[in-house]
C-alpha cells in the first residue's frame, strides 16, 4: 500500500491551527477545506489526460483535459469537511456516501448507511475520512467500496496513526493513503496523539 505524506509549507501552517484547542468551529470548517484541497491536488496528480481541440482568441490549439471519471465518498460525519475542498477541485466528480460510527467504547466501527455511484469499476474512487485511527472505519469502508466493484481506491486523511497506516496495509494493500501527517499513535480511547481531538465535533461544533 502506497502511504504519501503530502508535505509543503502550507499544509504545515494550516495543520498547526487544526491542531490548537483554540481554533473555533468556524475556523476549523476553513481549514479543513483548505488543507483538503492541498492533500486533492496531490491524490489527482496522475489521472489521466485526453487531447483535445480549443480555440483560444488567436487560433485553434490542442489542449488536455480530464479523462478519469472521479468519484468522492465522505464517510459521514467527518469527512464532509473535506468535502468541498474536494469540489472546488474536481467539481466534476459524482459523489457518494458512506455513513460509519465508532463505538464510544470499543471504538469498533459500524456502518448504518451507503449510498455510493454505481459501476465503482471504471471510476477513480477517493474516500474522504480526515482521521485515520485504528483504520477500522477505513477498512470497512474500502472493502465496502471494492465490493461495489471499486479499484485501487484512494484514501484522503488528514492525520494518521502508524496503527491505521499498519492495519490498512494488510486489509487493503491496493489502496493508497494521502494524508498531511502520521502522529505518534493513539491514546487508550483510540483517539489520534497529539492529533486534533473529535474531528466531527470541532467541524459541526458538537
Ligand atoms: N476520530 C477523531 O475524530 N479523532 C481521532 O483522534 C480519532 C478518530
Amino acid at each position: 500500500m502506497d502511504v504519501h505524506i503530502v508535505r509543503h509549507p502550507l499544509v504545515e501552517d494550516v495543520l498547526a491551527a487544526l491542531r490548537d484547542r483554540r481554533t473555533s468551529c468556524d475556523v476549523f470548517r476553513q481549514l479543513s477545506r483548505r488543507v483538503s484541497v492541498l492533500l486533492v491536488a496531490e491524490a489527482t496528480r496522475d489521472l489521466p489526460l485526453t487531447e483535445a481541440t480549443v480555440e483560444t482568441p488567436l487560433e485553434p490549439t490542442t489542449v488536455r483535459r480530464l479523462a478519469a471519471r472521479v468519484v468522492a465518498v465522505p464517510v459521514l460525519r467527518a469527512g464532509l469537511g473535506m468535502l468541498d475542498g474536494f469540489l472546488e477541485l474536481v467539481p466534476q466528480a459524482q459523489v457518494g456516501y458512506f455513513g460509519l460510527e465508532r463505538d464510544e467504547t470499543t471504538a469498533v466501527a459500524r456502518r448504518y448507511y451507503e449510498k455510493v455511484p454505481k459501476d465503482l469499476a471504471d471510476a477513480v474512487v477517493f474516500l474522504l475520512d480526515p482521521m485515520l485511527a485504528t483504520g477500522g472505519s477505513a477498512a470497512m469502508a474500502i472493502e465496502g467500496l471494492s465490493d461495489l466493484g471499486a479499484r485501487r481506491v484512494r484514501l484522503l486523511s488528514i492525520v494518521a496513526a502508524p496503527e491505521g497506516i499498519a492495519l490498512l496495509r494488510s486489509a487493503a494493500p491496493d489502496a493508497s493513503v494521502y494524508t498531511a501527517a502520521v502522529d505518534r499513535g493513539l491514546n487508550d480511547r483510540k483517539f489520534i496523539l497529539p492529533g486534533l481531538g473529535d474531528f466531527g465535533d470541532r467541524l459541526f461544533g458538537t
